[in-house]
C-alpha cells in the first residue's frame, strides 16, 4: 500500500498505451515505502497524440522523473532536452528526469539485463553470446553487452533486415563484433551450440500462450551455456525448461524487469537501492 501522502509528497510515473497491467507501480511504490522516501509512483495511460502535452505537463507539475513505456519508447525522444549516448544507441528511452527543468532521456533496459546476470553470477566480458528476436528489446541488450565487452554477438531473427539493423549499430558504432542471420533449426545450431550466453527475445511463450516455445528442438545446447528468457510470466518458459534439462543455467526475464526500475529509480534518487530491498522485490513477484 501506499504511505500517506501530503503537501510534500514527490511524484513520479510511468506512461504508456496500455498501462492497466504495469508491474511498475508495485517495484517502485515499495522502494518508496521500504527507503522512507515521501515520494508516489503513479501509472498514466496517455494517448500518442498527447504525448507532447503529457511531457510539458510533467515538466511543468516539478515532477522528479517518470519511465516510458510501449507504444512511446521512441515518440518520446523529440520532446526531451538530452538523451545519453546509450539511449541514441539503443534508439529507445524508458526513463526520464528532469531536473533543473530539463528533461533528460535514459535507457535502462541494457543495463537492467547485465545487472540480472551479474546477480547471476554471469559476466557478458569475452563471451560469445547468441540472441533470437532483433525488437526493441533485442536491441537494447545487444547494445549493452557490446558496450560491455562481449566477444561476438549473434543475433537471429524470422526477418533477417531487423537483426542486420541492430549488427550494423554496433559494428559500425561500437566494435566489430556482430553478425546477423536467419532463425532457423540449421542456423541456430551452428551458432548456438557452443555458445556461452543464449537469449530469447521474442514474446514466444509469453502468458497466455505458455505452451509455446521459440525452438523445436534444442538438443544442441550444451551445459555450458548460460540461457535466459525475457518473459518472467509464466517463471520457467518452455524454453526454459527445454535449456534447463539440458543441464543449462537459466535465467528469466523477472530480474531484468527489477533491475531496469531499480536503476531508473537511483537515476532520479541518486540513491543505490541495497540488498535487502532487492532480495525484497525479487520475491513480490
Ligand atoms: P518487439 O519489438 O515486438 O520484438 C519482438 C521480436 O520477436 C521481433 O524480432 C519479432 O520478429 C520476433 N517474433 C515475434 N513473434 C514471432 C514469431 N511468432 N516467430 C518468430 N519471431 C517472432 O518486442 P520487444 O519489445 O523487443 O519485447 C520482446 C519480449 O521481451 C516480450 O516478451 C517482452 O515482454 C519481453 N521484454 C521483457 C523485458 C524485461 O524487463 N524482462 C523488457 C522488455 C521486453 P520480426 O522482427 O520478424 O517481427
Amino acid at each position: 500500500m501506499i504511505h500517506s501522502i501530503n503537501g510534500k509528497t514527490k511524484v513520479l510515473a510511468v506512461i504508456g498505451n496500455p498501462i492497466e497491467h504495469s508491474l511498475s507501480p508495485q517495484i517502485h511504490n515499495t522502494l518508496c515505502k521500504e527507503l522512507g522516501l515521501n515520494y508516489v509512483y503513479v501509472p498514466f495511460k496517455v494517448e500518442t497524440a498527447f504525448l507532447e502535452e503529457a511531457v510539458k505537463g510533467f515538466k511543468a507539475a516539478g515532477m522528479l522523473g517518470f519511465n516510458v513505456t510501449i507504444p512511446h519508447k521512441q515518440n518520446i525522444m523529440p520532446y526531451l532536452d538530452e538523451i545519453t549516448p546509450e539511449a541514441e544507441l539503443m534508439e529507445a528511452v524508458n526513463t526520464v528526469k528532469i531536473s533543473e527543468g530539463r528533461l533528460i532521456g535514459y535507457n535502462t533496459d541494457g543495463i537492467g539485463f547485465i545487472r540480472s546476470l551479474k546477480a547471476n553470477d554471469v559476466d557478458v566480458k569475452e563471451k560469445k553470446v547468441v540472441i533470437i528476436g532483433a525488437g526493441g528489446a533485442s536491441r537494447g541488450i545487444a547494445v549493452k553487452m557490446a558496450l560491455e565487452g562481449a566477444a561476438e554477438i549473434i543475433i537471429l531473427n524470422r526477418t533477417l533486415e531487423k537483426a542486420q539493423e541492430i549488427s550494423h549499430v554496433i559494428n559500425s558504432k561500437i566494435k566489430k563484433i556482430a553478425k546477423a542471420d536467419h532463425m532457423n533449426q540449421e542456423i541456430l545450431f551452428h551458432y548456438a551450440n557452443n555458445c556461452d550466453i543464449f537469449i530469447n527475445t521474442t514474446p514466444i511463450g509469453m502468458y497466455p500462450h505458455e505452451n509455446d516455445c521459440p525452438i523445436e528442438d534444442m538438443n544442441f545446447l550444451t551445459e555450458n551455456t548460460v540461457v535466459c528468457d525475457l518473459i518472467y510470466n509464466p517463471k520457467k518458459t518452455v524454453f526454459l525448461k527445454k535449456a534447463e534439462e539440458k543441464g543449462c543455467k537459466i535465467i528469466n526475464g523477472w530480474g531484468m524487469l527489477l533491475y531496469q526500475a531499480i536503476e531508473a529509480f537511483e537515476i532520479w534518487t541518486g540513491i543505490t537501492v541495497n540488498k535487502g530491498i532487492i532480495d525484497l522485490l525479487y520475491n513480490i513477484n
